[in-house]
This record gives structure tokens, sequence and C-alpha cells, in this order.
């Protein structure tokens, strides 16, 4: 059986890489029009958190980045956290419109979760110069996806997997072409390719800093929302969540919103000489979309796809978790004789 993946961002790759190690004798093509370092996921640092996923059940969000949180600390554990782009950080992330914003559930699935004090708040708020209402400490992982992904394309290559480039106009098309079943991993290209106009881009802008010096993320979770991240080599200042804007320039004012808004967190932030500046559009939909549908090709044979799209500003952390799902459902979908 021939399964085409489209998409070779995280969550094509993720996907790919987990139905190829449970369904070896599948033959498994990832078809893409960008690959790693072109793909959304390749500008972010990669912090695991639920960040913009509107309306997604809150259970759904738990069970998802619970698997992720446990897979990337397997790679921790195990030694592989080098050669995967995974680092352990401290970070603090606060909010001053606590409502506004995820549940804090997710709390419960990162290490040595602590809610800030009234007495620390109001420190932080006087160094800060800001107005947070709720925050939290806690350690969690960054998993750099400009190292993830190739990781990944390794390893998916090694089990026998093949990746090809190429721009697909319908999903039909891959269908006419062999293909037994199709899985839909093409994050925003799903508004063409699913017809999917509640999908919309969240255009984000950072930029990337050498300040190892900073070894600890700051999120602030509000409508200005600035954060810093540390990776391996570099450090990142964000950001901007820019809802229906496909613009993929860098703005001069939103590099400066976003340098003032972190030297105000961190001061020490003023030394930084250079910086690149980078916009990625996140794929926004009211909820993530996972799940089977059968199409009916214009040549009038039905067809399943698996859709796996809309993961919005956190398809790093739920990657993993999704690609499982996947994979349970081709468990249910395709009988032990379909020659898995
Ligand atoms: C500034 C910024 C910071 C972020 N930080 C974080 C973070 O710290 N943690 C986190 O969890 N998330 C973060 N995110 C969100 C995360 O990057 C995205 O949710 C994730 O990258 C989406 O992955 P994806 O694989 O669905 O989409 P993409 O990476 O966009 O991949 C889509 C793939 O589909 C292919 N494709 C699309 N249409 C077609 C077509 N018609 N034919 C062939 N191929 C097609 C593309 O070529 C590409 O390979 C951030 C995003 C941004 C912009």
């Amino acid at each position: 059986m021939r399964v085409a993946v489209v998409g070779a961002g995280i969550i094509g790759m993720t996907t790919a890489f987990a139905v190829k190690t449970a369904f070896p004798r599948l033959q498994v093509h990832v078809l893409a029009d960008q690959f790693s370092p072109d793909t959304t996921g390749d500008g972010s640092a990669g912090l695991w958190g639920p960040y913009l996923l509107g309306d997604t059940p809150s259970d759904k969000i738990l069970a998802w980045a619970g698997a992720t949180h446990r897979w990337l600390e397997n790679f921790w554990k195990s030694g592989q956290a080098s050669e995967t782009g995974v680092s352990l950080v401290p970070v603090c992330r606060v909010t001053s419109d606590p409502k506004g914003y995820i549940d804090s559930s997710w709390t419960k699935l990162v290490y040595g979760a602590h809610k800030l004090t009234a007495e620390e708040l109001e420190k932080l708020n006087e160094e800060h110069k800001s107005n947070y209402k709720e925050g939290w400490t806690f350690v969690t992982f960054t998993s750099e996806p400009v190292r993830l992904l190739p990781w990944l394309k390794e390893k998916f290559l090694g089990l026998g997997g093949e990746v090809r480039r190429r721009k697909v106009h319908a999903l039909h098309e891959l269908i006419d072409d062999g293909y037994d079943l199709i899985i839909n991993c093409s994050g925003l290209g799903a508004r063409e390719l699913a017809n999917d106009n509640t999908l919309v881009p969240i255009r984000g802008q950072v930029a990337r800093v050498t300040a190892s010096w900073a070894m600890h993320g700051h999120l602030v979770d509000d409508e200005d929302s600035y954060y810093i991240i540390p990776n391996i080599d570099t450090t990142i200042l964000g950001g901007t969540h820019q809802e229906n804007d496909f613009d993929r320039t860098p703005r001069e004012e939103d590099s400066r919103s976003i340098y003032d808004g972190c030297c105000r967190i961190m001061p020490a932030l003023e030394a930084v000489t250079s910086s690149e500046e980078w916009v990625g559009l996140r794929p926004g939909r009211p909820s993530v979309r996972l799940e089977a549908e059968v199409l009916r090709s214009p040549r009038g044979k039905n067809f399943t796809v698996i859709h796996n799209y809309g993961h919005g500003g956190s398809g790093v952390t739920l990657s993993w978790g999704c690609a499982l799902d996947v994979v349970a459902i081709l468990r249910q979908t395709w009988t032990p004789n379909s020659n898995l």
C-alpha cells in the first residue's frame, strides 16, 4: 500500500516517521514543495507550550502536548538531546489577562511548575514596568526544528521512507498517481488543498540574536506579546501574532517593538549588536483538524484523507502526540488484510 504524506514541516515529518515506524511494510512518501530549513517551524525556537490554538478542546491539547513532552524527555534522557536539538530550559510565563489565554492545565505536564505569588508578581511588575496578573515558572524543553527536522528526515529515510519535492495542486491527483491513502499535513497550504477558509495565517516576526549568557526563557502572553527563548547557539526574541496577515517580509516597526519589549524584560539585551529578522505564518484555525475524511475524485473514485493541520502557534508542541493519533486512526481504518 502506498501512502502520500503532503508536507515536510514539523507536522508532516513527525507523522511520516511515526507511520513508517508503526507500519514498516507501508510505502510512505513525503511530498512537499518546501523542506527544512524553509518550513514554518525552522524559524521558531521550538519551545514546548500551548499557544494560539483557538478553541481546540483542552483535553486534546493536553493529550497531544503531553505525548510530545514525554517524547522530548526520552531524547533528553537517552543522550540524543544534541542530535535532535533538544534543550531543557527554565521558563517564566506571565500574562496581564488570565482569561484571554489558554487555561493553565498544561502546567501539570512540565517540571516544577510554580504559580507566582502576589509578592513575586509585584516584584516582576516593578522590574518590567508591567501589569502582570498571573504567571508561572517551570522547566520544559525546546526542540529546535532546524535541528530536529533533518534528524527526522534521516531516520525516516533510514526506515525506507522516501521524500520528493513536488507541488500538489489537488489531493485527488495523488490517487490518480497510484497512492492509496493521503495524509494531509500541509499547514497553511490546506487553505487550498482542503478548501478550508477557516485556516488563516497568524504572522509571527522574530529576531535571532547571539546572547549566550541569557539561559532562561521569558514569555509575556498578552495582546502585545514579547518573549525571549534561548536556543543552543542563538536566542529568539519575539514576537508578533498578526491574524490574517500574509506578509512574509520583516517590518521595521515590528523589529523596534520586539527589541524595546524584550529589553524592558531583560535590559542586558541592549548589548546585542546584530540580529537576524524572520517571519513565519502560523497555520491558525478555530481548532486543530485531525480526522479522516472520505473524498471522491473527479473520476468517481472514493479515497481517504487523514487531515493533520491547523496547529497555530504550537506545531512543535503538539507534533508527536498528533502523529501518534494519525497512527491510531490508521489502525482503526485499515484492517490487517489491507497489507499494512
Ligand atoms: C515566529 C514563530 C514562532 C513559533 N514558535 C513556536 C514554538 O516555540 N513552539 C511551537 O510549538 N510552535 C511554534 N510556532 C508554530 C509552529 O512553527 C507551527 O505550528 C508549525 O511549524 C506548523 O507546522 P506544519 O508542519 O503544520 O506547517 P509548515 O511548517 O508550514 O509545513 C507545511 C508543509 O506543507 C507543504 N505544502 C503546503 N502546501 C503544499 C502543496 N500544495 N504542495 C506540496 N507541499 C505543500 C509545505 O511545503 C511544507 O513542507 C511558531 C511559529 C512562528 C511563525
